[in-house]
């Protein structure tokens, strides 16, 4: 007897409604493009859950990997088999025994087929007496127990499970549409594409990278971040703008307090032609209110102004300690901190207006051309697919 299934439960997702099918089949593809280094894995759906039929494999690696698709709530492993009290019994037994430093048991037997001779109370004494004559040491706790035992007896089979594993919650990627995450090298714009990702939204990044201010090995890092912002979804297309002209044009022809508010500016409208030309529908940044001077209300406001694509902020209400925590917990972090310079930080005026203004910006701007340096830049962008890696894994240690 051996564990033969993963159980995996999707929570939330059973609220959508209409949109339920088509969020489970996306749950379902996927959990099966992250395990399609494992031969012969198949992913079943059934009434309201999914279950992994493993055929033979390690279960740990595969939970590993579960654990970072969005849309699975949490997972278990299960036993199935045939309806006959004597299986079951077994297969409980084999759970119980299973369970690491267990003193205490429950059993909760669900009997979802009636034609299934023992009513559930009675099954849950018959095989709570099973457990307890064929162990030693282990008694039964029902309020607060080291493991629960789950049986459900269903139509088709019994499945028997212990343990629950968390999953990371959320929606499955792909189901909300595209998002071009403005990607910098710092802590916050990779926790922003992770949360947007958690709300299922594909991610493409786009970088602003100033050459030879800024360096290869900051492009690598920003590279880097992407790459590990995979281990949460797909592949993700990287366009790096080269900015080098059109930055140091900002900052030679407008006024230095305002080349900071300018230079957004012209990232926004960069990206909304990219936005346009992959057709994506938003834009998500690591903005936060009150970090930075970029970052007041009247900053956010004058940068806005240029375009009209929805913006998503998931960190705008966040602490710098809660963004942290994330950062630390999907493995961004330790990239993050890296020290190389960012097209943001090589230029930074000496006093930026802390409250720029949307008429004086516009003012600014009118008057340079900066249309033939904006284009330059446009029609440089090199962009780098990032290949999810199969062999990633974010929490290795979890199980
Ligand atoms: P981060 O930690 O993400 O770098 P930050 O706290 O440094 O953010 P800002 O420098 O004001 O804040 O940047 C705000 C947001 O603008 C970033 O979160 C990111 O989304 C975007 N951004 C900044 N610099 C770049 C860049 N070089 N390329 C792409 N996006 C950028
Ligand atoms: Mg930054």
């Amino acid at each position: 007897m051996q564990y033969d299934h993963i159980l995996i439960r999707y929570g939330e997702m059973a609220l959508k409604g209409k949109n339920i099918k088509q969020f489970i089949i996306r749950l379902q593809e996927n959990i099966q493009d992250k395990l399609r280094d494992f031969s012969n894995i198949k992913v079943k759906r059934t009434q309201g859950r999914m279950f992994i039929l493993l055929n033979g494999h390690d279960p740990e690696p595969i939970i590993n990997k579960c654990k970072n698709i969005f849309g699975i709530q949490s997972l278990s492993l299960a036993i199935k088999v045939k309806n006959d009290p004597e299986k079951i019994k077994e297969a409980s037994l084999y759970a119980l025994k299973k369970g690491k430093n267990v003193k205490t048991f429950k059993v909760s037997v669900k009997r979802i087929n009636k034609d299934f001779p023992i009513p559930s109370q009675e099954m849950n004494q018959v095989l709570g007496k099973h457990l307890l004559t064929n162990t030693e040491g282990i008694s039964v706790d029902v309020h607060e127990p080291d493991l629960e035992i789950k049986v459900e007896i269903r139509l088709e089979a019994a499945y028997i499970t212990s343990s629950v594993v968390q999953g990371l919650g959320g929606l499955p990627v792909g189901t909300s549409g595209k998002s071009l995450l403005l990607l910098s090298g710092g802590i916050d714009s990779p926790v922003a594409g992770y949360l947007a990702m958690k709300r299922g939204v594909h991610i493409e990044a786009i970088h602003f990278h100033s050459p030879p201010f800024t360096s290869e090995r900051a492009k690598q890092k920003v590279l880097d971040l992407a790459q590990q912002l995979t281990k949460y979804g797909k592949s993700i297309n990287v366009h790096i703008v080269p900015f080098t002209k059109l930055q140091q044009e900002i900052f030679r022809e407008m006024p230095n307090e305002y080349a900071m508010t300018i230079m957004r500016r012209m990232m926004m409208r960069i990206s909304e032609r990219v936005c346009h030309s992959q057709e994506i529908l938003s834009m998500t940044t690591g903005e936060n209110l009150g970090q930075v001077a970029s970052q007041t209300m009247e900053s956010m406001n004058t940068i806005n102004e240029v375009t009209n694509y929805p913006i998503i902020r998931p960190l705008i209400a966040m602490d710098k300690t809660e963004i942290i925590k994330i950062s630390r917990e999907i493995g961004t972090y330790e990239t993050s901190i890296l020290p190389y310079e960012d097209c943001c930080t090589i230029f930074v005026p000496k006093s930026p207006k802390t409250k720029p203004k949307r008429e004086k910006a516009n003012l600014f701007e009118a008057r340079t051309d900066f249309t033939d340096s904006l284009e330059e830049a446009v029609n440089g962008i090199e962009t780098i697919k990032i290949t999810a890696k199969t062999n990633q894994c974010a929490y290795e240690d979890l199980f």
